[in-house]
């Protein structure tokens, strides 16, 4: 336990290194990374283009924050509209992916006028009060959150008629401002919609003129086989939150995308973060970003993420193990009985890192650079992990 962090729960794991797919550890050893920083690192450790990208940025550049402007914010505003889907005109700049959250919430009320917000229970936001109370962890922490959510359960194959429903019927009733939801529903163990949920609440969205807001914090930049997880659905969204492999870890940074139409009519809400895309943040998104789209690492992320479930729904005969599921490499592994930390333990003194979900689920979410022998030799010691269990 950490004697002077004020931090929770995390592996007694001192990482002192990092380089692509791989970390080490204070004592030299190495393990096979199969989390990247939940959903962060998705172009690696330790890539040269970044690093030189921040090394050039900290000795040319100067930030200076307040009220003057910088042309890199508005070469990489330009290039996050660009490559999301929809038609994003603006973007604001944040700190992390709550404060994109929290943006979204406000701009969503300023633009609309109306207050309800409706999202999916039992998912991650962040734990800003207004992240906190879109998304599950209104749970944990000190109340009151902040009033006007209205949550809907997961949908799944059986019950996904009667969310949609109910979407619908409290849209009628005239308050709904946006529906604020992730893509796949990631830090709840990777839930993958119903094919035909998205297009059902996108389709509800526009008759009622009410804002389809993504949250592609952990989803978005190549995670789920697409360059954003919403292009899966065809979706068309009027807001997302970006933020994690926004800068693959090179920076702290998040950010909010709106509409033209969506920005006008929130116009004036007030919004300013001092370190929103400080300098090296920005030197390292642009960087980044501008690599993920050189190396088209959705691709890869489709075809080792597909070729990885195919061997991990081997698992599923195993008594333990309920379901195998992911989409890219956004991978879960669904468990029968409490057994995570013991899967974890043994994964990692065999060098591999892997997490669980607050719920107990296996979560995976390589760097999309993984290549097949490195995938094989992950997968390995994860089936050789459930042995004797
Ligand atoms: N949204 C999603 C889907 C997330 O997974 C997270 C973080 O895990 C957040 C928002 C919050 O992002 P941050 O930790 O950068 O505040």
């Amino acid at each position: 336990m950490f004697k002077y962090l004020a931090d929770y729960g995390s592996a007694p794991l001192y990482i002192k290194d990092g380089k692509g797919c791989y970390l080490y550890d204070s004592f030299g050893r190495k393990y096979i990374d199969f989390v990247a920083g939940w959903c962060v690192g998705n172009v690696g450790w330790k890539r040269k283009e970044i690093i030189e990208a921040i090394k050039k940025e900290a000795t040319e550049g100067v930030y200076i924050p307040a009220f003057l402007r910088s042309k890199k914010w508005e070469e990489l505003a330009n290039l996050l509209c660009k490559i999301a889907p929809g038609k994003m005109h603006r973007a604001f700049r944040c700190t992390s992916g709550s404060e994109a959250v929290d943006y979204a919430i406000r701009c969503a009320r300023a633009a609309t006028k109306k207050i309800t917000i409706v999202s999916i229970d039992d998912v991650y936001h962040g734990y800003t009060y207004g992240a906190a109370s879109v998304g599950d962890a209104y749970k944990r922490i000190t109340g009151p959150v902040v009033p006007g959510f209205v949550k809907l359960p997961i949908p799944n194959q059986n019950n996904y008629q009667q969310v949609i429903k109910r979407f619908e019927d409290l849209v009628k009733k005239g308050d709904v401002a946006a529906f604020l939801s992730e893509p796949v529903w990631s830090n709840a163990g990777v839930f993958i919609p119903p094919k035909e949920f998205y297009p059902a609440i996108q389709k509800i969205c526009r008759k009622y003129d009410v804002l389809l807001i993504m949250d592609e914090v952990a989803t978005g930049f190549g995670r789920c086989g697409k360059l954003f997880a919403s292009e899966l659905w065809n979706l068309k969204p009027d807001m997302m939150c970006l933020a994690k492999g926004l800068t693959g870890g090179y920076g702290a940074a998040g950010a909010l995308l709106t509409t033209e139409e969506v920005f006008q009519k929130a116009r004036g809400i007030p919004a300013y973060s001092t370190f929103g895309w400080a300098y090296i943040e920005t030197a390292a998104m642009l960087a980044n970003v501008k690599l993920i789209l050189k190396e088209k690492l959705w691709e890869n992320s489709e075809k080792i993420g597909g070729y990885m479930l195919e061997q991990l729904k081997e698992l599923e005969s195993h008594s333990k193990v309920k379901e195998a599921r992911g989409v890219g490499l956004l991978l879960g592994i669904e468990l029968r009985e409490p057994v995570a930390t013991k899967i974890l333990l043994k994964c990692g003194l065999r060098g591999l890192i892997i997490a669980d979900t607050d719920n107990g689920h296996l979560f995976l979410s390589p760097p999309l650079i993984l290549d097949k022998q490195t995938a094989n030799k992950g997968v390995a010691i994860i089936k050789k992990a459930f042995g004797g269990l």
